[in-house]
């Protein structure tokens, strides 16, 4: 199996610490809103690298982090008038019910940042004493950047080319001794989460989490690590940086960066404004018809969302569906038991289809073509199956599909769905009923929404519904 190596730049033959085992990291969102689509897509495409480790016999230890202190979530709980703390806690419930209806398996480990301080304090105190970190004045430590060798070899950058490029921001009021170094504790600030630590009362830096979580979890060093391609530099780079100085050993032997999910060509990002959430998303679409737009496409390539790309995936995914309610159907009908020489054969020649599938997800993840070898399976399911085959064929054939689809993370069984506008429908519907004191009937409509999972309220302001 063949990785694309951000740190090389090359498709790398992969291969782990321990035989059989993957250790991987990838870096979670920061929590102070629901998630754009734009977050899901690191989520999903590395959901799907690790379930195809996982069909390849690798027991995987996936760890992701939920950043929960932070200057955006002090803002949004200042706003609220409410604690960072309860405004982390709700938008980690709210990131862990869409990765849920994304299909996303739970990591092995979501740790948060606020539960590692005491890993992070000791990692900064291992870097004073190297000689890699320093405390100024008031209280903040800075990370020595130039002493570390190694600077810039993720991003490829050059440090002097970095240096010309920070002489140029004058900033004020900083205590660093170069400007390329890098905060890793800062003192609190007036009505700020703060923990005690040897230099004062603050908060971390955030690139020395994931450090920390890192090494705590998984490891000194890692097989794979993991995230959006914006996190290169500076983020990756800084925890290159801390960890290999801190550990004395490489941090991880590959790293992965999806590129970004744009929209009209720029990038979607919740300060550009240009963003869906993947809970408005799922109020038009089954969240696997966004999973399997996002699967159509290889990782590391940037993808224009639209809605017409969104309707596209949906019909194609709507094909896969069919074919394997169909093989599930007629298995359920047909009255012959056991697979023929001739059926046998006919299985046999799907192998080439499962081939394919694995060649293009040991090409560096190619999803895309993944997807491709899937459709040729179901072309072939939909001309070679019929209430003549047998009930051993039909199934094995369904379970071949259901294999497949399950790496990607799709579910072939058909979930009962139902639209906003038809919603709106019953729900006017159950109106008219009650005007006419026909309430056995508007119960029943309330209990069927309720069945798939809506749930009313009535208000003064008239019938609020919500996804349960
Ligand atoms: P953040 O909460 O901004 O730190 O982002 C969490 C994850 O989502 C990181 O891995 C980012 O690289 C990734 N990400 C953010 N925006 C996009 C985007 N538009 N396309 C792809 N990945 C993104
Ligand atoms: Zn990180």
């Amino acid at each position: 199996m063949k990785i694309y190596n951000t740190l090389t730049r090359k498709k790398e033959e992969f291969k782990p610490i321990e035989e059989g085992k993957v250790r991987m990291y990838v870096c979670g969102p920061t929590v102070y809103n629901y998630i754009h689509i734009g977050n899901a897509r690191p989520m999903i495409i590395f959901d799907t690298f690790r379930r195809y480790l996982e069909y390849k016999g690798y027991e995987v230890t996936y760890v992701s982090n939920f950043t929960d202190v932070d200057d955006k979530i002090i803002k949004a709980a200042i706003e609220e008038n409410t604690t960072a703390e309860e405004i982390s806690t709700r938008f980690i419930k709210e990131c862990k019910k869409d990765m849920a209806d994304l299909n996303i398996k739970p990591a092995t480990t979501n740790p948060l940042a606020t539960n590692e301080i005491a890993g992070m304090i000791e990692m900064i105190e291992t870097l004073i004493e190297k000689g890699y970190a320093y405390a100024a004045e008031d209280g903040t430590v800075y990370y020595r950047t130039r002493k570390f060798d190694g600077y810039g070899k993720l991003s490829h950058k050059n440090i002097d080319d970095l240096e010309a490029g920070h002489r140029d921001i004058k900033v004020t009021g900083e205590l660093k001794e170069d400007p390329l170094d890098f905060v890793l504790w800062k003192p609190k600030k007036e009505g700020e989460p703060y923990w005690e630590s040897p230099w004062c009362k603050g908060r971390p830096g955030w690139h020395i989490e994931c450090s920390v979580m890192a090494k705590k979890y998984l490891g000194d060093t890692i097989d794979i690590h993991a995230g959006g391609e914006d996190l290169v530099f500076p983020h990756h780079e800084n925890e290159i940086a801390q960890s290999e100085a801190a550990n004395g050993v490489p941090f991880a032997n590959y790293w992965m960066h999806n590129g970004f999910l744009n929209i009209n060509n720029q990038k979607m990002s919740k300060s550009l404004g240009n963003f869906f959430t993947v809970r408005e998303i799922g109020e038009k679409y089954d969240l696997q018809v966004l999973r399997f737009f996002m699967l159509n496409a290889h990782y590391r390539t940037p993808l224009n969302f639209s809605k017409e790309l969104m309707d596209v995936a949906k019909n194609s995914l709507e094909r896969i569906i069919t074919a394997a309610e169909n093989l599930k159907h007629l298995s359920g009908v047909t009255e012959k038991e056991d697979m023929t020489g001739e059926e046998n054969e006919l299985f046999e020649q799907t192998e080439l289809f499962v081939k394919k599938f694995e060649a293009a997800m040991d090409d560096d993840a190619n999803t895309a073509d993944a997807v491709a070898s899937v459709f040729e399976f179901v072309k072939f399911a939909n001309s070679n199956a019929s209430a003549e085959s047998s009930k051993a064929y039909l199934e094995a054939m369904y379970q071949r599909l259901f294999t497949l689809c399950d790496v990607l993370g799709i579910i072939v069984e058909r979930k009962q769905e139902i639209l906003d506008a038809d919603i709106e429908k019953l729900i006017e519907e159950r109106q008219m009923a009650r005007k006419e004191k026909n309430f056995a009937r508007a119960d029943e409509i309330r209990d069927t929404l309720l069945e798939m999972g809506i749930v009313l309220e009535d208000t003064r302001e008239g019938v609020k519904w919500k996804r349960a």
